[in-house]
């Protein structure tokens, strides 16, 4: 097929790759005429595991990037909706973009296309694009046809090709049998063992993606309460979680303590639903208290961290692991660690960070400007420094050297934001250690 994915960022980027390596002649196209000469030039503007790999097997047999947007929409059968829907001042998404390209796919259409929204996007934005794009060719006067889908996507950053290309489930929302078996044919060599579309309206495709979101936060802000009562009557998450997550009807996943949820989605996936039952006339009372519980998460662990300095950590010198929100991913959108390190910053404290990858997007984006020291290595940044604060669980901090951080450190202490050691064994040892829900 060909296929024109709009937006080439780790949703458009992902997308629009994995579509190549299945034989479909796919055209990246972005705005960003910066991305789009660095694309070209092999340099690829994300870390994914596995995207490089696949982008230099691809790239200009069935994979090519342009900026050329009208080029693009021309050639291809199937156009992806893949830009940003950024949280706007009132918590709403940002849909200008989304808005934009409809309205450049309404003025360059010449024949029949099917337009799928990949971007998160709230109930009846679908419905917005159909009606922009509609106009456009009126005002061509013009009789072109065209189908809207929805198409929300549930990759996770840190593992967007596996699940990309080993998808748990499709949710296509379409309007006739026609545009559901095109995407179908599409989709089916992701699932060699069995199907696993899920057809439906579009209003429901869209609503699906905010309700995965929010249910997943709620999870995790769940568990941050709890923990948060764990730590007052001196009971331990660690073995709650355990205990809770063995019945299958809770499970294991997104149980896990620690300093709330980052990122480009759940924050702001969240906002727009508050937003969105807001405009309708009903205010989200459980999914309000995700957001408020997850803004107070990182504000417990900073003052902890103050607390332990009897509130004075100016002149400390703080050792910072971890950056990115997630492990496996350099992304920062919303990352606890950009709240915790500004403020520490801001009492006067002295960082010294490391992160495996997320080291040039914190220097030249979130921190510019700040004094950071960005170390080589996870022990480098340990020197003469007051204590450890551990950010992001990538698995390189999984099991490091505790006697080596005992000798580096000034005093051995220990700061855990994601539960990763145990307290007993350091402890013994002999570190003054911290972790989440557990006194
Ligand atoms: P991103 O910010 O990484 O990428 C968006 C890209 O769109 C950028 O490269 C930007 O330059 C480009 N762009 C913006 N306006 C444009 C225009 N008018 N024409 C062409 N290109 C334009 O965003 P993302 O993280 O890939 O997210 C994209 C959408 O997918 C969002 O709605 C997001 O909520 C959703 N989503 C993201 C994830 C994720 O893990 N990142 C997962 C599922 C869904």
């Amino acid at each position: 097929m060909k296929i024109t994915v709009i937006g080439t960022g780790y949703v458009g980027l992902v997308t629009g790759t994995c579509f190549s390596e299945m034989g479909n002649k796919v055209i990246c196209v972005d705005a960003d005429a910066q991305k789009i000469e660095n694309l070209n030039n092999g340099i690829i503007p994300i870390y994914e595991p596995g995207l490089n790999e696949i982008i230099s097997q691809n790239a200009q047999k069935t994979l090519f990037f342009t900026k050329d947007i009208q080029k693009a929409i021309k050639e291809s059968e199937l156009i992806f909706i893949a830009v940003g829907t950024p949280m706007s001042a009132n918590g709403s998404a940002d849909l200008s973009a989304v808005y934009a390209v409809a309205k450049e796919i309404g003025k360059n259409i010449s024949s029949h296309k099917i337009v799928v929204s990949k971007s998160t996007v709230p109930v009846g934005t679908c419905n917005q694009i159909k009606k922009n794009i509609q106009s456009e060719i009126e005002l061509r006067k013009e009789k072109i046809t065209f189908d809207i889908v929805s198409n929300p996507e549930f990759l996770k950053e840190g593992a967007a090709i596996s699940d990309f290309m080993k998808p748990d489930r499709v949710v296509i929302g379409a309007e006739n049998e026609a545009t559901f078996s095109k995407m179908k044919e599409l989709y089916s060599p992701f699932f060699r063992t069995r199907d696993r579309f899920i057809t439906m309206d579009i209003r429901s495709a869209e609503m699906t993606k905010y309700a995965a979101n929010a249910l997943l936060a709620t999870k995790i802000s769940f568990i941050n309460e709890i923990a948060n009562i764990c730590e007052k009557v001196g009971a331990d998450v660690n073995n709650v979680r355990v205990g809770i997550g063995s019945d299958k009807r809770i499970g294991y996943d997104f149980i896990y303590p620690g300093i709330g949820y980052g990122g480009t989605c759940f924050p702001k996936d969240i906002a727009a639903l508050i937003n969105l039952g807001k405009e309708n006339g009903y205010t989200p009372k459980i999914i309000s208290a995700v957001d408020n519980v997850n803004q107070e998460q990182k504000k417990f662990f900073l003052e902890r961290i103050l607390k332990r300095f009897d509130n004075d950590v100016s002149n400390k010198i703080l050792a910072i692991w971890g950056l990115s929100f997630k492990p496996e991913t350099d992304d920062m959108r919303e990352a606890p660690s950009l709240y915790i390190i500004k403020e520490l910053i801001r009492r006067g404290a002295k960082i010294q960070a490391f992160d495996p990858i997320a080291i040039s997007e914190a220097k030249n984006s979130y921190f510019k400007g700040l004094e950071i020291f960005y170390g080589n290595d996870k022990y480098q940044v340990l020197e003469n420094a007051d204590a450890l604060v551990l950010l992001t669980e990538w698995k390189e901090f999984r099991s490091p050297d505790f006697d080596h951080i005992q000798q580096q450190l000034n005093f051995p202490l220990i700061f855990d934001g994601r539960n990763q050691y145990s307290k007993f064994k350091l402890e013994d040892q002999g570190f003054e250690y911290y972790q989440i829900g557990k006194h």
